[in-house]
């Protein structure tokens, strides 16, 4: 990812006037890990401005209850369906009932991630849940609802959460660097960057290998997850037609910012509310605004870059 300033001028979190609503009641989108922090918030955002909102969560208890609490506040459009990324059938089930109930979908907000690290700790004791979930799980859920996008009326939108510690500028080693810098990075060649990675987690040389230094099973999941989104970017431009071409589906990338959630122990620089607040206008951004291949970084010295 490269990291220099862009023009952002066109985005604007707020208000989404009606000059640029180009959604509908009928526009579908599904925000994953959606039960707290600020995926509840991004469901919430979607559903006060008149969306059709899947809130998603792996545990069924916490997801009713997240639904019930926003269908409490007016919010009738928030449907819950079970969602653990980790899990292939769990994933299946939703890409079923999600045909038969809305046939096509709009949105894809991959929200739902693990780190099992204190703010200064560095275990990677976790490192496999970690990758399983935050890059494996989000990868397999976006493939399996490729077809049901290809279905949507609208240009379809994935934005993926992510984080600036997945930065290409935080892997140390060289010749990793580079392979996920080719300009024709492969999924094969980033999924055999975990395998290394899993291999000096076991074999305990990973503090050595130039893996990033802070939350490091984390930043590696993050740093897949933004190469593969480069590499699903691009894929749809080929099969847009070329840059230029009107595009049919959009993948994008966000990094809320050190955000007060369970995931930092309640630390942080601004809530959920204001990161969820960035993260809808980005996946709502009117057609002709909407990028494919970005990295948006929320509330930091610079915006937007290229994945
Ligand atoms: P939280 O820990 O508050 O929320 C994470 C959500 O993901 C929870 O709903 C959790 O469910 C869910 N989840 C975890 N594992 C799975 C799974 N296997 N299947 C489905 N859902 C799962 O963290 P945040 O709200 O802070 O994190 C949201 C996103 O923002 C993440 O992608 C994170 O990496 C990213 N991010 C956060 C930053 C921050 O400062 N907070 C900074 C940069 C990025 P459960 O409640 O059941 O555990």
């Amino acid at each position: 990812m490269d990291s220099k300033e862009v023009d952002f001028s066109f985005f604007s979190p707020s208000p989404l006037s009606s000059s640029t609503r180009w959604w509908s009641k009928d526009t579908v989108a599904v925000v994953t890990g959606a039960n707290k922090g600020i995926g509840f918030a991004v469901v919430k955002r979607f559903a006060e401005l008149g969306l059709t909102v899947v809130l998603t969560a792996r545990d069924v208890g916490r997801g009713k209850k997240a639904m019930e609490t926003l269908r409490e506040e007016g919010l009738g459009n928030v449907h819950f369906f079970p969602l653990d990324v980790s899990s292939p059938a769990s994933i299946h089930a939703l890409v079923s009932w999600l045909r038969t109930t809305f046939q096509a979908l709009d949105i894809l907000v991959n929200n739902a991630a693990v780190s099992f690290n204190e703010i200064n700790e560095n275990s990677v004791e976790h490192a496999e849940t970690v990758i399983k979930t935050n890059y494996h799980g989000t990868k397999l859920l976006t493939e399996s609802l490729l077809p049901l996008f290809r279905l949507s009326t609208s240009v379809s939108r994935i934005l993926n959460v992510s984080s600036r510690l997945g930065s290409i500028n935080k892997m140390r080693n060289l010749g990793i660097k580079a392979t996920l810098q080719k300009e024709n990075l492969t999924e094969q060649e980033i999924e055999q960057v975990l395998e290394m990675f899993a291999e000096d987690v076991k074999k305990g040389r990973w503090e050595s290998r130039g893996w990033p230094e802070i939350w490091t099973d984390y930043s590696v999941s993050k740093l897949a997850l933004n190469a593969y989104s480069r590499v699903l970017a691009k894929r749809f431009e080929i099969e847009n037609g070329g840059i230029g071409r009107r595009r049919r589906i959009s993948i994008n990338c966000f990094c809320p910012g050190f955000t007060q959630t369970a995931m930092t122990g309640g630390k942080g620089s601004h809530t959920p509310q204001a990161a969820a607040q960035l993260a809808a206008a980005l996946a709502l951004l009117p057609p002709h605004h909407l990028p494919n291949g970005s990295f948006f970084l929320g509330f930091g010295p610079y915006n937007k870059s290229r994945l």
